[in-house]
């Protein structure tokens, strides 16, 4: 077998003769030697005048005999018998530290605040048409957690963490696309991903795993040597006590109610640095005429996207979480706030580009938090949410400028078009933002301009406020066995614990943690 790369027109990426073609003419490899084609990766290059696939191909000779690989699955075994672990959070980290116990002989028992993915949808709608958050089901809290009615991005940065591969192969045997296995940024979709959750769920359940909705932990019962014994969990009004070999913590970044009572038990938590900012619309097909050079995409290209970053006053501005072809959605987890956040649908159709833009956020920059020791993050964070919800009407409709005057700090007269639905209303988020946060955005965007000529434009919106992009507190553990060094059977998890940003790599720490705990548990 050979590895080669070979440039397709994007007509041509998913027509088997034509890669073979392209294989041929490569003259890398004499014709009669080629056999099964198989693609390994692909990604596309728009830096000459006109955009390729560049394919990275195993060629086998024709008497090579491929295997297929075992399933992940098929290493799982029954763990009803098997010592009881508490996972709290139904997010990645909390999916994937369950199914990773079933290959280790764990039973994982996960205790979920919000409701399954089905059910959860309503609660997004409520959130859409009439502003009604409720705070144990949104688009933060629920079945699959932050990552189900997201962009579904699968790409990160932290591949050294953990077996990136083994996690996307899990996902694609839960109804994945299989593309996502060879794609350079490979991304499902919100209208996949509640059946890929829900999927994962059944699984964890036919193994003797327990998924409990509608559980939220509110206590934990300590003993003297602070190590964990007990959680307090309350389900429809009733309150129960719950036992287990170790306790997973895997809540996400949203659940301010879980750092306050670890707070309350003196718990070590970590103050941490994260970003915030704003959203930033576009519409799609001037992104992709500043991308690709074409205002009308050609079959096959996906709607383009930008990744940007400059540096203003010591502090990175950068693009988050860009949604090409995708919606600003209500990301709120309690009433009285505003966040938006960018998720999109598979085929990523709809007319518009959002990102997340954002500035570095330094601890030394929360001095004036600072009587709220630990948590002086996200008390920022809260105030900042808070004056942009009071800012309306009292609804979910969010404050906005055009990307000009937002520069320029004057009040836009009108507003473009958006795929926001609760709505926006002209804002003076020069006056809402935090000063510092404001200069930076201002700086940031300029310079965003010039390195993409096109970006700043009176086309785009500026939308508020984009603040949940990680967690502004840790809680601490230690390297070798992921548990919290003061507190005997704490596993910190996931995005919440400050081990992860985003869904693979909180899917990822859930199953490194999953091993740390049959350590523990087996000591
Ligand atoms: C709209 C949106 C779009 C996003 N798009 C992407 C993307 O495209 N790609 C990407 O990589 N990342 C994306 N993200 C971020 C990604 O979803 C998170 O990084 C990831 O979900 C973190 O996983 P987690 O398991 O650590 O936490 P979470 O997914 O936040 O899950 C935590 C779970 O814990 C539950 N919980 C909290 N408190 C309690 C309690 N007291 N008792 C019981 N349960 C509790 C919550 O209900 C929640 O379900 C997006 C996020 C949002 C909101």
């Amino acid at each position: 077998m050979q590895t080669i790369e070979i440039a397709l027109r994007p007509k041509a990426v998913e027509d088997a003769a034509a890669i073979r073609q392209a294989v041929v003419r490569s003259g890398k490899i004499a014709k009669q030697e080629i056999g099964e084609i198989i693609v390994n990766r692909r990604s596309i290059d728009a830096r000459g005048r006109q955009p390729v696939y560049r394919l990275r191909v195993d060629v086998y000779t024709p008497e090579d005999t491929i295997e297929a690989e075992a399933p992940v699955s098929a290493s799982y075994r029954d763990v009803s018998d098997a010592p009881e672990v508490i996972i709290v959070g139904c997010g990645p980290a909390g999916m994937f530290c369950a199914l990773e116990m079933l290959e280790i002989g764990l039973k994982p028992i996960i205790l979920e605040r919000g409701k399954d993915v089905q059910q959860r949808r309503r609660d997004l709608r409520a959130i859409q048409q009439f502003g009604r958050v409720d705070p144990d089901s949104n688009y933060c809290f629920g079945e699959g957690g932050a990552g189900t009615y997201s962009d579904g991005k699968l790409y990160t940065r932290s591949l050294k963490r953990g077996n990136y591969l083994k996690s996307l192969q899990v996902l694609v045997e839960h109804g994945a696309q299989p593309e996502i296995l060879i794609d350079a940024h490979p991304h499902i979709g919100s209208n996949k991903l509640p059946k890929v959750v829900a999927n994962l769920r059944e699984t964890i359940i036919r193994y003797g795993g327990e998924i409990r909705f509608g559980h939220r932990v509110v206590d934990l019962g300590q003993e003297k040597g602070g190590g964990i014994t007990s959680l307090l969990v309350e389900h429809e009004g009733n309150r129960t006590e719950l036992r287990a070999a170790a306790y997973v913590f895997a809540t996400g970044h949203s659940a301010r109610d879980i750092y306050e009572l670890l707070r309350s038990k003196a718990i070590r938590l970590e103050a941490k640095p994260f970003a915030l900012g704003v959203r930033i619309e576009h519409p799609q097909p001037l992104i992709d005429e500043i991308q690709y050079r074409q205002r009308e995409r050609e079959e096959n290209l996906p709607a383009s996207s930008y990744k940007l970053v400059t540096q203003v006053k010591d502090r990175g501005v950068f693009s988050f979480c860009m949604c090409p072809g995708g919606l600003v959605v209500p990301a709120a987890t309690a009433p009285g706030e505003l966040v938006v956040n960018g998720m999109s649908l598979s085929r990523r159709d709809s007319p518009y580009a959002n990102s997340g833009t954002v500035v570095a956020v330094e601890l030394e920059d929360l001095k004036p938090y600072a009587e709220h020791g630990v948590f002086a993050g996200l008390a920022f964070q809260r105030e900042v949410e808070k004056t942009m919800f009071q800012s309306g009407d009292g609804s979910q409709a969010a404050p906005a400028q055009k990307l000009t005057d937002f520069v320029a700090g004057k009040v836009s007269s009108e507003l473009n078009d958006t795929s926001y639905i609760p709505g926006l209303h002209a804002a003076p988020m020069h006056d809402l933002l935090p000063t510092g946060i404001y200069q930076r955005l201002r700086q940031g965007v300029q310079d965003f301009g010039r390195k993409m000529s096109g970006y700043y434009t009176d086309d785009a919106n500026v939308i508020g406020t984009e603040s949940r992009t990680s967690s502004p507190v840790r809680i601490p553990r230690d390297r070798q066995t992921y548990m919290h060094a003061e507190v005997p059977g704490l596993f910190p998890c996931g995005e919440g614990a400050g081990y992860a940003g985003g869904i693979l790599s909180a899917a990822m720490d859930g199953a490194n943690v999953a091993r740390a705990v049959k350590n523990y548990v087996n000591f």
